[in-house]
């Protein structure tokens, strides 16, 4: 069989995840080359443990992309510069590059900056120095408003912000102070994590009551005024004493600079096999637009644990064209998130996110056992991607 060549645009989870995959799939002919700017790979979840103390050096949750090599996956050490879907070609920083496959995996980009006031006021989860200066600023608290900030939606992980304030709670209980602050989270969400059905939202709305955390749906952000520590939104303002931000998410500029979004500002694919418009090219990850194919309508969160599934389906799609075979392989939309809660304690969600005519997706209570459960998984992820 002639060599063909799968072109992975990004290094990230779900670039990785389907580097992998191929590499499993594929005859040693075939090449599997990834084409990412950074030479490392760190899980963003890991953030979530340097906010609460368990990971005190980022360093520990990142991977050298160097060791793909040994694995058959090529390494293309670069910055994409530009997209031809039509002809499966990229132009790099390290030279131009084309593919049979191309699978776009790049992301979102956190655009802090859209938003005034948001660089000098909050501490941004999103990074792993915000999540480390954060989790310093809750030793230091002792009293006022703690607020956490979704600037808009979507964004990566909706379970992360929900943890960050079950996180907060637990640390000034420990601490001793929690009656001294309020903490308070503000979403334009019209409740917790959508997109996994309203059984979710309710299961989490409990849990913030639970811990008299303050809940505000459906909040507009305009902007912040860090001197008078205020967030405007569309009617109505709040005041903060710490600021925890999820900054904005949008499609990296040299996939919008390609034609590949829609209206939505992410690529749209068929929600069964990831293709784009494009034949030969695929997209997955939190670059897509993934529409629940149920009356809803609503996005797929965008979430590693879809991510690593989509790369399933994708790479045995092309294994099985590459054989001659009909490409049969669909992605189901089921899934699972963890939610920290602190004190070693994670409740676990998990369900069907194509259900009809919702998302069907099931909380179970926080447990030592989901916290364990969530840090192998994460482990195992580290290891066997990079
Ligand atoms: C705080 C936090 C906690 C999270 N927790 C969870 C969790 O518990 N469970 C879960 O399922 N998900 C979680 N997520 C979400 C998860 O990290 C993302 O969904 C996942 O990383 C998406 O993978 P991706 O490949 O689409 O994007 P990414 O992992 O972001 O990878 C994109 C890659 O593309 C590269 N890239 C972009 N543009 C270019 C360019 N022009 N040239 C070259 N390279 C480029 C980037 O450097 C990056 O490496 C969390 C996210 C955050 C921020």
């Amino acid at each position: 069989m002639a060599e063909k060549t799968a072109l992975i645009l990004g290094g990230g989870h779900g670039g990785l995840a389907v580097a992998n995959q191929l590499r499993r799939a594929l005859p040693p002919e075939h090449r599997v080359v990834v084409v990412e700017r950074q030479s490392i790979f760190y899980m963003c979840g890991f953030n979530m443990r340097l906010m609460d103390g368990e990971m005190k050096d980022r360093r520990e949750g990142e991977r050298e992309l160097s060791g793909l090599a040994q694995k058959g996956i090529e390494w293309v050490h670069g910055e994409i510069l530009e997209i031809d879907p039509q002809a499966r070609r990229v132009r790099t920083s390290s030279g131009t590059l084309e593919g049979d496959y191309l699978i776009i995996a790049l992301g979102a980009e956190k655009v802090a900056g859209t938003i005034p006031g948001f660089a000098e006021s909050a501490q941004n989860l999103y990074e792993s120095e915000g999540a480390l200066r954060l989790y310093r600023s809750l030793q230091e608290f002792d009293s006022g408003r703690a607020v956490v900030l979704i600037c808009r939606t979507p964004f990566s992980c909706p379970a992360a912000p929900y943890e960050a304030a079950f996180l907060m709670d637990s640390t000034f209980r420990s601490r001793g102070n929690r009656n001294k602050v309020e903490i308070g989270i503000y979403t334009p969400e019209p409740r917790p994590m959508p997109a996994a059905g309203p059984n979710m939202g309710e299961a989490v709305i409990g849990m913030l009551k639970e811990r008299d955390i303050k809940y505000y749906p459906q909040q507009k952000l305009q902007k912040i005024e860090s001197g008078r520590r205020q967030i405007l939104f569309e009617g109505g303002q709040a005041y903060f004493d710490l600021l925890v931000g999820i900054p904005p998410h949008a499609a990296p500029k040299v996939v919008r600079e390609a034609g590949l979004t829609d209206e939505t500002g992410w690529i749209p694919v068929d929600p069964a096999t990831l293709e784009t418009r494009y034949p030969g090219v695929f997209a997955l990850g939190d670059v897509t637009s993934v529409r629940q194919p149920n009356p809803t309508g609503l996005f797929l969160p965008k979430a590693w644990v879809f991510a690593d599934e989509q790369s399933r389906v994708i790479a045995r799609n092309i294994a099985a064209q590459l054989r001659g075979e009909e490409k049969s392989d669909r992605f189901d939309g089921k899934g699972f998130c963890y939610l920290e809660v602190g004190n070693g304690l994670a409740a676990y969600g998990s369900g069907n996110f194509y259900a009809y005519p919702t998302a069907r997706v099931y909380l179970e209570l926080p447990s030592p056992g989901h916290h364990q459960e969530r840090k192998r998984i994460e482990l195992e992820q580290l290891e066997t991607l990079a």
